[in-house]
């Protein structure tokens, strides 16, 4: 074993020259919030998903907020969110004086399923909001009929799912909205950002007017050489308008987007074949007939062959320079979620002690790769029983 002192972080953005060159010419234009590079980025981003429209906002926190949003959810409703999730998903509910229902997850896949739905709906159930894990997609087909038999809308949390596809369906083309995330660690960043996509127009339409304070007009259309200075508000919007500045850095990533998930693709499979052989190292399982988008790669340390449990292995994972995390602390666990009933939540409940996610990203070597590896090797054989 090689000790080192250098650290590798769980994750560093891949943004290069192309990327500043781009900043650096948004900056030049003098022309810097919502306006060419925007649209330009709304559109490159739907022809990429292969949906009709794509409405750039400032992170997939609000993306998701506009999509409960324009899907009509309002006080006393219901949206059925899975524990296994970040504090974003549930807490847009929230904003609409709606109810976050906290549903279980697959036992190995750790992604909502229709059962988990079933097992928590209501008459009140208003909209679904399924999470693709870590860029491993729910099992879409019988959550859309689910949701299609009964009237209520599926709003998919895909912040983790850029590119990534359910038995051959591009994420962002299957539910009824799908909210993606630019926030830095994500496998496409402009720092912050967020796309809401849909192929129904008038949700498009009225997240589009709710992103910049449901006014009519946004300020490049007012503003430009032929634009008009007139305006009428509409509703009370928010503003959660994308900057060009932050477009521009989605553009230069838009198109680096498959090689970026190739190599994240190299990665897992580095990976899979190491932890193949470790026993008290297992994957989160996945389906045959997806394709992963790899934003994590998270594991189960398993407590039945080891002396030491996850927190000590994290801790000594880091005293050798590994960065990683968790992914998640189940919504169900936190104080403001915390009445809930855990009892119906066992398998986000037992994951969640043996999860941790380790570093995965394109600017990583297959020398930091085969780093890992080796250290966490070397310190489960240490603990093992
Ligand atoms: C990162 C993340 C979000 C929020 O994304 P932002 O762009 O930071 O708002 C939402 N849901 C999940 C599952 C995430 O991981």
């Amino acid at each position: 074993m090689t000790e080192t002192t250098s650290y590798l972080a769980f994750h560093a953005a891949d943004v290069g020259d192309d990327e500043i060159e781009a900043v650096a010419a948004v900056l030049r234009s003098g022309w810097l919030t919502s306006g060419p590079r925007v649209s330009e980025f709304e559109a490159a981003f739907a022809e990429t998903i292969g949906v009709r429209h794509a409405v750039a906002v400032n992170s997939a926190t609000a993306a998701l907020h506009l999509g409960l949003e324009a899907a009509g959810v309002c006080a006393g409703d219901e949206v059925i969110i899975p524990t296994m999730t970040f504090a974003a998903s549930a807490e847009v509910v929230i904003y609409l004086n709606a109810t976050p229902v906290l549903a279980d997850c697959d036992p190995e896949i750790l992604t909502l399923r229709a059962e988990d739905i079933e097992a928590v709906l209501t008459s009140r159930t208003k909209a679904i909001m399924p999470v693709h894990y870590g860029g491993h997609p729910c099992d879409m087909g019988p959550i859309m009929d689910l949701a299609r038999r009964r009237g209520i809308v599926v709003v998919e949390d895909a912040a983790h799912s850029l590119p990534a596809a359910d038995r051959g369906r591009q994420i962002g083309t299957i539910g009824d909205l799908t909210a993606f995330s630019f926030y830095a660690t994500k496998t496409l960043t402009t720092g912050e950002g967020g796309m809401l996509t849909t192929d129904n127009a008038e949700y498009a339409d009225r997240a589009r007017l709710m992103s910049l304070h449901g006014i009519s007009r946004n300020a490049w259309n007012r503003y430009k050489k032929e634009g008009s200075w007139r305006y009428d508000i509409q509703a009370p919007g928010f503003k959660y308008n994308l900057t060009d500045i932050a477009a521009a850095i989605g553009l230069v990533q838009l198109r680096k987007l498959r090689a970026m998930w190739q190599r994240r693709c190299e990665i897992a499979r580095l990976y899979d074949e190491a932890f193949f052989s470790l026993p008290a190292v297992q994957p989160v399982g996945r389906r045959a007939d997806i394709e992963h988008a790899w934003h994590l790669y998270a594991v189960r340390l398993v407590p039945s062959r080891l002396r030491i449990g996850r927190d000590a292995i994290i801790e000594e994972l880091k005293a050798r320079g590994i960065g990683t995390s968790v992914h998640f602390i189940p919504l169900h666990m936190h104080s403001l979620y915390g009445s809930a009933d855990a009892g119906n939540l066992p398998n986000a409940t037992a994951a969640f002690g043996e999860l941790v996610s380790l570093p995965i990203y394109s600017k990583m070597t297959n020398e930091d790769a085969i780093r890992v590896v080796e250290t966490l090797s070397d310190i489960v054989k240490t603990h093992s029983r």
